[in-house]
């Protein structure tokens, strides 16, 4: 028998991925060219042919012991320190290897860091739409999960709703940006102000409140969008990152913490890390995949794939008369649904074989996240499905 929260955690289980398999049976009966499937954030674009070198280097390393080995819990130190590297040459940093843990994904990340930060009961503050899986990895630790509503004018976070939201068990607020489900990224104005209301908090409840950065789509902008880089604006700040989606690798399971050395209790983070990523029975972040990652820093994504089906989408949308704002990163576009009830709206949608996601699995009723991570055929046959639904609604 298994328990029961467990057995509610299967009951609610994510949308997208139901969403998924829904696709796959559809494909069968319809024939996978007619059915649009837009439900999940599998990267389309293939890993640079780099990561594939990089692969096969490692793999002929003869010191076997050492790659396939076990190794710091937190990592490499090759690992480790060449991405402190990277990072202090790309941004207005000083990090080192003490400063970085490696992970299993950005998901590996995020509950490493919960699991090292979370007493039951303390609050983790998300900004509505957020990832559904946030809810998830805070209750894996007791945590509470706190909403601030969206502000859906422009998606940036509502930081006067913030200063409401935060109490005195309030330990963790998170971020992401680029964002998933709408693609915004975060201003560096809008980064300042955040930092001065979390400072203030910190300073009203006398404890640290930790900002935890989600960043797995930072490579992915457009327009040559600039994504600022948040530990600069913020001391207490944690980044999680991960190469699942910058380099369409999500299968390998790989990412990274940045703690900052001015972070309080720098030191205590870092080895509770370590050993949380034990204890989660991760034990370290796979290690062909950090030996790997690490030859690959320069290499990126051609996003101007991602950027022809996002024109294409935005542009066809907007068309047929649906309201959406035009992403500057990631890989989705968060359109307002054409009635109230965003479920009923993808019930809908799905009769034309198109298959998207409710905003209400983000935290935001009345919308619903279209994935452009497909083919660009794919879209250009979908189009006459997104038309006709809008049709259906003009009549
Ligand atoms: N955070 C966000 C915002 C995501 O969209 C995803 C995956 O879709 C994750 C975290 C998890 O990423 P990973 O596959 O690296 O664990």
């Amino acid at each position: 028998m298994i328990s029961k929260k467990m057995s509610n955690l299967v009951k609610n289980s994510s949308a997208i991925r139901a969403m998924f398999e829904e696709g796959r049976k559809m494909a069968l009966e319809f024939g996978k060219e007619n059915v649009y499937d837009y439900s999940l954030g599998n990267p389309s674009v293939p890993a640079p042919e780099g990561v594939n070198r990089a692969y096969k280097e490692v793999a002929g390393n003869p010191d076997s012991n050492y790659v396939h080995g076990y190794m710091l819990n937190q990592g490499f130190d090759e690992a480790r320190e060449a991405i402190a590297k990277d990072l202090n040459a790309r941004f207005p940093v000083a990090f080192d290897k003490n400063d970085i843990v490696m992970t299993v994904g950005a998901a590996g990340g995020m509950n490493v860091i919960m699991k090292t930060l979370l007493d039951p009961g303390d609050e983790v503050v998300v900004f509505a739409p957020y990832f559904g899986e946030y809810k998830n990895y805070v209750s894996n630790f007791d945590g509470v999960l706190v909403e601030v509503a969206p502000d859906t004018s422009t998606f940036q976070p509502d930081l006067k709703a913030l200063e409401e939201k935060l109490t005195a068990r309030t330990k963790i607020v998170i971020i992401n940006t680029p964002n998933n489900p709408t693609g915004v990224v975060y201003s560096a104005e809008t980064l300042t102000k955040l930092g001065q209301v979390l400072e203030e908090a910190q300073r009203k409840f006398g404890h640290p409140i930790y900002l935890l950065s989600d960043e797995p789509y930072r490579e992915l902008v457009y327009d040559g969008a600039e994504v600022p880089f948040v530990t600069t604006f913020y001391r207490n700040t944690i980044v999680g990152y991960s190469y699942s989606k910058s380099l369409s690798m999500p299968g390998d399971r790989i990412g990274y913490l940045v703690i900052p050395r001015e972070a309080d209790d720098h030191d205590e983070i870092f080895a509770a890390a370590g050993v949380a990523t034990r204890i989660l029975g991760f034990v370290n972040a796979p290690s062909v995949a950090q030996l790997a990652i690490t030859k690959c820093l320069n290499e990126r994504v051609d996003v101007a794939i991602y950027d022809r089906n996002r024109k294409l989408l935005y542009e066809k949308l907007k068309e047929y008369g649906y309201e959406c704002i035009m992403p500057q990163g990631a890989f989705y576009l968060f359109v307002k649904a054409l009635e109230p009830d965003d479920k009923a709206f993808v019930a809908k949608a799905k009769a034309h074989r198109l298959l998207i996601v409710p905003g209400s699995t983000f935290g935001c009723a009345g919308y619903v996240r279209i994935a452009y991570c497909v083919d660009y055929a794919m879209i250009e046959r979908s189009l006459p499905a997104f038309k006709a639904l809008a049709e259906e609604y003009k009549k």
